[in-house]
């Protein structure tokens, strides 16, 4: 079995990044971010906006301007979502439609800096925003 056996259709398709097979039902495929279009969005092509933001009472954090993979863009938010809780031991959520930006994460209690800092380590080009 070898890249020249079989017809084109038959070489696996691989990533430019990971060289990793691209097909998901491979057992070690790649899961590089990849636009709607499939073609590479990575994090350091991304500049999120951190903000904090007072919501009843509550100081939070929003972070803004994040590319969806599910809506065309490279990041899974639902995954960032859940690293960022984790990693700060928080609660929080996707924005909904009715927040505004409808696109965003929002992480309860004041935590702007330290997510910017997250974000950069994860290789976002991640910037705080607001006071
Ligand atoms: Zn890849």
């Amino acid at each position: 079995m070898g890249l020249f056996d079989g017809t084109p259709l038959e070489q696996p398709v691989t990533c430019e990044r990971c060289h990793k097979p691209l097909d998901a039902g491979a057992a070690d495929h790649c899961t590089c971010p990849r636009g709607a279009d499939g073609a590479l969005c990575l994090p350091g092509d991304q500049h999120p906006r951190v903000r904090r933001e007072k919501r009843r009472g509550k100081w939070c954090t929003i972070i803004a301007g994040l590319d969806d993979a599910a809506g065309g863009g490279g990041t899974d938010r639902k995954a960032l979502l859940k690293a960022l809780r984790t990693s700060l031991g928080t609660g929080g959520g996707l924005a909904t439609s009715k927040d505004h930006p409808a696109d965003a994460l929002i992480l309860q209690g004041d935590h702007r800096d330290v997510v910017v800092e997250r974000l950069c380590e994860m290789g976002y080009r991640a910037k705080a925003a607001g006071g």
